[in-house]
């Protein structure tokens, strides 16, 4: 069966993995394109958009795609709301690749907030040292809070522009673990962490650290997604992937 796999994710490159050693299965990856060096993947890659909803209807046609898995970050709302309507349109079944959200520990000191401006009004007038971990796209949205010192942690250096003043830009590809983290939070004196809920594991190591150090974060959350049928996990998106085979009698 033909597979699109929107992608970005630990669990995209796992389920193309699981794929790419079933013969039963042709599966391509989708990435956005954000990434200059994106890792190696077992299945053929695209990259870029695919210009809204109607250029996703017409690559879904012109690829004969029979079945969509969206395995986007929790908070690529775009890419998900275009491909329940494009999947819908098309009439190509579509599943949602579900990463759950951190759950709140006892002695997680979060501060839940709407969204990324939200995080940098909640951030206070006093200066701080600040841990961000928003991703590049979002970064430039704490130049509204210029008072406090950033340290940022990125796959890929941002654009130079509307940046906050002060900040210091790391540039490191996950997974972390809790050692590492903790040293890098007192190393920096860092004394509040914003983060979005991005569930799993691959970056949990920071939430531990703040756990531990007894430091406050300012979590971001996450948004509304559509989904289509929703899976767990690669393994369930798998075995969801060959109930629609049999349903299409191959
Ligand atoms: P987004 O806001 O939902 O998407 C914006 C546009 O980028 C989409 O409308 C689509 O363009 C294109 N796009 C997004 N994901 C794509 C994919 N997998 N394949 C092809 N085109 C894609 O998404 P985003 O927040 O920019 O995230 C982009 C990618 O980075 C996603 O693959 C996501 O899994 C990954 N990622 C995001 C975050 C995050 O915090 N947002 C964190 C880690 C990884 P067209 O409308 O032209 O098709």
């Amino acid at each position: 069966m033909r597979v699109l796999i929107l992608g970005g994710t630990t669990e995209a490159s796992a389920l193309a993995r699981l794929l790419a050693a079933d013969a039963r299965h042709e599966a391509t990856l989708s990435l956005a394109g954000r990434t200059a060096r994106p890792l190696p993947q077992p299945v053929p890659v695209r990259s870029g958009g695919f210009g809204g909803v109607a250029g996703l209807v017409e690559h879904l046609d012109r690829e004969r795609i029979e079945a969509v898995v969206d395995a986007t970050h929790p908070y690529a709302a775009r890419m998900s709301v275009n491909a329940v309507a494009a999947c819908a349109e098309a009439g190509v079944p579509l599943a949602s690749l579900r990463r759950p959200a951190w759950e709140r520990q006892p002695g997680d000191l979060w501060q839940e907030v709407p969204s990324t401006a939200a995080a940098a009004a909640a951030l206070g007038d006093p200066p701080r040292r600040v841990f961000v971990t928003v991703g590049r796209q979002e970064l430039h949205v704490f130049a509204a809070a210029p008072q406090h010192r950033y340290v940022a942690r990125l796959i890929e250096t941002p654009d130079q522009d509307g940046l906050p003043p002060d900040l210091v830009l790391l540039r490191q590809r996950g997974p972390f673990d809790r050692a590492a983290e903790e040293r890098l939070l007192r190393e920096q004196a860092i004394d509040v962490v914003v983060s979005k809920n991005a569930g799993g594991s691959a970056t949990y190591a920071k939430i531990a650290a703040t756990r531990a150090l007894g430091l406050p974060v300012v979590m971001i959350a996450r948004p509304d997604k559509p989904v289509g049928h929703v899976v767990a996990s690669p393994e369930a998106a798998l075995a969801w992937l060959d109930h629609q085979r049999s349903l299409r009698g191959v």
